[in-house]
């Protein structure tokens, strides 16, 4: 069995002393292929801690039901009918690597769905920023307050910069199940998946809201190195590959992503739900 217990590196203004009110063993599924392949972990938190888990845990889920849901709504599950014949959207399954000898037809395959992921990140954030603005809302309960703000107040920066660590580290423990698993999946790479959802969070809630950015950035660096500290802990995240090549690989995979947006966004236009 694996412990999970609090980290104090993880939101380090939630104390980690009192009684622990989660402490129990859960039986993780580790491939969702084989239910019957499970892992016990240990969980082992306290009241505050307990709480800021399971809105994190609340965030993460509403994320992947926004994303399925902006796949039906974009038109995907017609889509893959109709472009890989019969095929369903799967976001575990495997789908063929690209091979050196790939045809064009399958490389095209390839690069829609990568948009169709995109497309659906892209609805799931819009969606997910009224989620992520009710949690800034000045009427909460104290266990809110505690988790979401500092001395100063309800603070709509820090708890958008809670939500991008959060995110960011459920992206990674995709891609991590994937390579464990020896999976493909179109989702792009976590830093990139990331920071696309941070921009259209950051831009949907600037549109109902004041986002000072100096002080958004600043609470999200600190978040994101104590989340990137776990993450390299429980071998999540390797910092070993990320050279300087690396990296512009993911601005490569960033920018490529608006281009096949740009390519696919008709591919499915007559089962959508809405224009673009
Ligand atoms: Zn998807």
């Amino acid at each position: 069995m694996r412990d999970h217990v609090a980290r104090s590196g993880i939101l380090p203004y939630l104390d980690l002393d009192g009684e622990a009110v989660a402490n129990c063993e859960l039986p993780f599924i580790l491939d969702p292929e084989a239910f019957d392949r499970r892992v016990n972990w240990g969980i082992k938190t306290n009241a505050i801690r307990s709480f800021a888990a399971g809105i994190i845990a609340d965030l993460c889920n509403t994320f992947v039901v926004l994303h399925e849901f902006g796949h039906i709504i974009c038109g995907h599950i017609e889509g893959i009918r109709y472009y890989e014949e019969g095929k369903k959207l799967s976001e575990l399954v495997c789908r063929p690597r690209k091979r050196l000898n790939a045809t064009t037809r399958h490389i095209e395959t390839l690069e829609r769905r990568k948009a169709w992921e995109r497309d659906a990140d892209m609805i799931g954030a819009i969606f997910l920023a009224q989620f992520v603005g009710n949690l800034a809302n000045p009427i909460l309960t104290e266990q809110h307050t505690r988790v979401f703000t500092d001395a100063k107040g309800v603070e709509l920066e820090h708890t958008l910069a809670i939500v991008v660590a959060a995110l960011f580290a459920f992206f990674c423990y995709v891609q991590g199940s994937h390579r464990k698993l020896h999976k493909e999946s179109s989702h792009p790479h976590p830093f990139v998946r990331g920071l696309f959802v941070k921009d259209i969070l950051v831009k949907e809630l600037a549109r109902r809201k004041n986002v000072n950015m100096k002080k958004f950035n600043a609470f999200m660096m600190e978040r994101l190195d104590e989340m990137m500290d776990a993450l390299i802990d429980i071998e999540l995240l390797d910092m070993r590959t990320y050279s300087a090549a690396h990296h512009r690989a993911l601005e490569r995979e960033r920018n490529s992503l608006k281009t096949l947006h740009a390519t696919f966004k008709e591919s499915c236009a007559r089962w959508r739900w809405f224009e673009w």
